[in-house]
């Protein structure tokens, strides 16, 4: 049984086919492909988050929703596809995530490129969620000089758990990103998120915060494990909303700009917002 503090009012859907209408059907949506809790809430602002690179994932998560297997062709239509719904949908901040591509010589950050790009030139802002490209500085410069408004690569979870929960990447190799795209582009956000209720103890939350200050990250967002299927790994518990905001205090306190935390709060949640927000300027980074 869940929580009151996980039951949430789903708004009706008009607005989600309205938006399904407008989106030609070879676009992504992580929304729909992770099946995200507030896909609801979020189309009916018609806010929402486009993944390219296809449907299919070359890692295997423990958490994720996506499909797992034989990544698709790349569309090369896409990034422009995607500069005109943007725009369809009045949108004046957008956001792109993708699928990782380990199959790929440069994991897709040229395709990330041009998307970001094809963007820019409809005079938009871009929050690109970017996988970790296997740590490639060449892959992460392509991806800084197509010059997005904010970088966000997710940490997900604390360290002790990513054998179990993300057995394909390394939390170490994850900092690392974050630190290198704040130390090339000063002027570009960094952001990251991960989720509790896997299993952590607050103490690692509490040490996660420091590292990706540590490392010089702008915004972090915090939100509660809910499996996207019966199949996918149970939450270990429902961590209640007091706790949430001792996370955000204490990772205001350490000196990161935002920290958005609360059960419902996910990587690209109510990301516009964060636009404006006074960033301190970062001793040494
Ligand atoms: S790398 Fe991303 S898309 Fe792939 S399985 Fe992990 S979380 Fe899902």
């Amino acid at each position: 049984m869940l929580p009151s503090f996980l039951i949430k009012r789903i708004p009706k859907g008009e607005n989600l086919k309205k938006i399904r209408k407008l989106l030609d059907p070879s676009i992504h949506t992580v929304c729909e492909s992770a099946k995200c809790p507030n896909l609801g809430e979020c189309f009916s602002k018609s806010t929402l988050t486009f993944m390219v690179l296809g449907n299919v994932c070359t890692r295997n998560c423990a958490f994720c929703g996506i499909e797992k297997g034989k990544p698709e062709e790349i569309d090369l239509d896409e990034p422009q596809k995607i500069a005109n719904a943007a725009e369809a949908l009045g949108l004046k901040f957008v956001v792109v995530t993708s699928v990782t591509r380990d199959d790929l010589e440069d994991g897709g950050a040229n395709h990330f490129s041009k998307v970001i790009r094809a963007l820019n030139d409809k005079g938009l802002q871009v929050e690109v969620l970017i996988p970790d490209f296997k740590g490639s500085h060449s892959s992460l410069d392509i991806v800084i000089n197509a010059n997005p408004r904010v970088i966000n690569h997710n940490i997900e979870t604390v360290p002790s758990l990513y054998s179990k929960i993300r057995p394909m990447a390394d939390y170490q190799r994850s900092l690392k990103v974050l630190k290198y795209v704040k130390e090339r582009e000063k002027n570009i956000y960094t952001k990251s998120g991960f989720m509790v209720g896997l299993g952590e103890r607050e103490q690692e939350v509490f040490d996660v915060l420091k590292d990706l200050r540590e490392v010089g990250t702008d915004f972090v967002t915090i939100g509660q494990y809910l499996p996207p299927s019966r199949n996918h790994l149970k939450p270990q518990r429902y961590v209640p909303p007091e706790e949430f905001d001792r996370y955000k205090e204490f990772g205001e306190s350490l000196g990161i700009a935002k920290v958005f935390s609360g059960p419902f709060v996910r990587s690209s949640y109510q990301a516009e917002e964060l636009i404006g927000v006074e960033v301190p300027r970062h001793q040494g980074t």
